[in-house]
């Protein structure tokens, strides 16, 4: 959350960081600021997008070659203009943008205001930059000086950029437990939450490591040194990021967009690891921890939001093919349980951004225990992909929409093909079906994109149906029971009407007090195991007047002469059905909220790539 993003070199800042900014407006869109030097300070802030900030902007002194901007998602303060980053320090010589929440800023705050500071603000950040002058003005330190000892005294998570105005050819950047990348171009730096602002012009980056502070020269110079004070030697790498993959194209929405990649991100996802002719799965970070994965006694699946519905889904997986015992946790619950994890356990983190801020967490405490660490993320080079000792990409390109879809059914085949790969090595599967599966896994993009175009008129037509309800209920059972969860969060997140996932025989013990007439339902109902069963969960709907709308499998003929409307996708084998049952979900929650006049890609209070706890 929070996109931060700077520039220094020979180019004019401001284009570069508007640009960036749009690139990183997922992070945040409560406010947007930038900050330039010319022949002094300019600071331009707005309360709401990007666009706000361009047209304050227009038209007033946006010259200059260094800069910083921020895209803000509100901690502490309201989203308004005062509170819009950067912030400025109390004697005006230093500028601040931060991704993160400074935990001991009260203190911090009353201790400075005794010095005689006053504050503008009500935000964590504005006391960093104060408590940072205080420490540069006391001893007369150079800005990097001041920054580091101002951070190794502050509690909590940050990745910021500071500008000096007495010290105008220098940036310094540092990070804990937020993301920061700094590009390295022909006499220029730039400096961003993620590489998709640097991408369009340098592929070279260095992707920071917590409590590493870097300094970025106009003279080309690039230091790193920890908040210890030890210099580092900079890795750099090169990012393989297309510019295409960052634009909507010729789609309305990059949440439309992204559900229509989805049976090629599946099939990126797979490529180069599994030939069902040959007979072979090959999961990279499977193999080179082989042992430990084969041997373990318990998987932990640690997640958050979208990304613990699919951990959920692995657990059904893991248990039904491999029969490793699994335990889906909300990371946020982890790890601060203290649970009890063993060096024989293994802890699958899965997270879109590789930067969920309880994802990471939780992963060091698991590291502590000495449990076998393992991360399934999207993006390359971020904080869990460093931290874990093996992992594998989902490889689904930048994901930009704040509701996620193609990382979910990333991650989904990603745990199949682990599940698939360990059920037949552990001898838990036979061959017959591990080559069945390998075989259906790899005709699952086909199914997705025929499932895409038949089912696109019959979705938008029950969108319109039931777009005004208040309510919505969504029930699944077995391998569906995730997915009602990600269909309800979907709905919720976008169109922000109250929906609820349940497993469809627990909809008896409670939800079922709210069905009437004005209730939709969706049942999930492609399976093959309990399907009697789901059908009486979908007669005990209709019995009390519900509106049924069931997701089945093609040529279901029972099912579909008692909802109220059916939607059919290809069948598959039944480990593999979330990967085709979530799509059409996908699509009725963006259509709906479409009709309802919502924002699709940014829904009011949420952003992406959470950072904070
Ligand atoms: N805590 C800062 C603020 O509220 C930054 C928030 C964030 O990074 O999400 O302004």
């Amino acid at each position: 959350m929070c996109g931060i993003v700077g520039y220094i070199g020979n180019k004019q800042a401001y284009p570069i960081l508007i640009n960036g900014l749009k690139r990183l407006e997922y992070r945040g869109y409560d406010s947007a600021g930038v900050a330039i030097y010319s022949d002094d300070l300019y600071i331009y802030k707005r309360k709401g997008k990007v666009q706000e900030l361009i047209d304050y902007a227009k038209g007033k002194n946006i010259k200059g070659t260094i800069g910083i901007g921020h895209t803000r998602w509100a901690t502490h303060g309201k989203p308004d203009n005062v509170n819009a980053h950067p912030h400025v320090s109390g004697n005006g010589r230093l500028t601040l943008i931060h991704n993160g929440i400074i935990e001991n800023y009260a203190l911090l705050k009353e201790a400075l205001k005794k010095e005689g500071h006053v504050f503008e603000s009500e935000t964590d950040t504005e006391v960093l930059v104060h408590f940072i002058e205080e420490i540069q003005k006391r001893d007369n330190l150079k800005l990097e000086e001041a920054v580091r000892i101002a951070l190794s005294k502050v509690v909590g998570a940050y990745a910021i950029v500071v500008m000096d105005k007495q010290d105008p050819d220098k940036l310094v950047a540092a990070r804990k437990a937020s993301p920061l990348v700094i590009g390295i171009g022909e006499d220029e730096f730039f400096v961003a939450s993620d590489p998709t602002p640097i991408a369009e012009y340098t592929q070279k980056v260095v992707f920071l490591n917590d409590e590493e502070i870097a300094m970025v020269n106009r003279n080309g110079d690039l230091q790193i040194k920890t908040i210890e004070d030890e210099i580092q030697t900079p890795f750099i790498q090169e990012v393989d990021l297309k510019i295409e993959e960052l634009e909507k194209g010729d789609y309305e929405h990059f949440m439309l967009k992204e559900i229509y990649e989805q049976p090629q991100t599946v099939a990126d996802c797979m490529r180069g690891r599994i030939n069902s002719k040959e007979g072979w799965i090959k999961v990279g970070g499977v193999d080179t921890t082989r042992d430990r994965i084969f041997n373990a006694k318990r998987f932990i699946i640690a997640a958050c939001g979208t990304s613990w519905h699919a951990g959920l889904i692995g657990e059904y997986l893991f248990e039904e093919l491999a029969r490793i015992s699994v335990e889906v946790e909300y990371a946020s619950e982890l790890r601060y349980r203290n649970p009890i994890i063993n060096s024989d356990d293994v802890v699958i983190a899965l997270s879109q951004s590789g930067e969920t801020a309880d994802t990471l967490a939780a992963l060091e405490l698991a590291k502590e225990k000495g449990a076998l660490c393992y991360g399934i993320v999207n993006n390359v080079g971020s904080s869990i992909a460093r931290l874990t000792h093996a992992g594998s990409y989902i490889h689904a390109g930048p994901e930009i929409g704040v509701a996620s879809t193609k990382a979910f059914t990333g991650q989904v085949t990603l745990l199949s093909m682990m599940a698939i790969h360990l059920g037949y090595e552990r001898g838990t599967i036979p061959r017959s079906y591990y080559l069945q599966l390998l075989e259906e896994l790899e005709n699952i993009p086909n199914k997705i994109e025929s499932l895409l175009k038949s089912t696109k008129k019959q979705i938008e037509f029950i969108a319109g149906e039931i777009k005004d309800a208040d309510n919505a209920l969504y029930l699944g059972r077995g391998y569906n029971f995730p997915i009602a969860l990600e269909g309800a969060l979907k709905l919720k997140e976008i169109s922000y009407i109250h929906a609820e996932g349940y497993p469809a025989a627990e909809m008896k013990h409670g939800p079922i007090a709210l069905i009437d007439e004005n209730m939709p339902v969706i049942c999930i109902a492609t399976n093959k195991s309990a399907y009697e069963k789901i059908v009486s969960n979908i007669q005990e709907v209709k019995a009390r007047k519900g509106m049924v709308i069931a997701i089945v499998k093609e040529g279901d003929t029972v099912i579909s002469k008692i909802a109220d409307y059916t939607i059919e996708i290809p069948d598959t084998d039944e480990p593999l059905t979330p990967l085709l049952s979530v799509v059409p979900l996908q699509l009725l929650s963006y259509h709906i909220a479409l009709m309802r006049g919502c924002n699709v890609d940014q829904p009011r209070n949420l952003a992406k790539s959470v950072t904070v706890e």
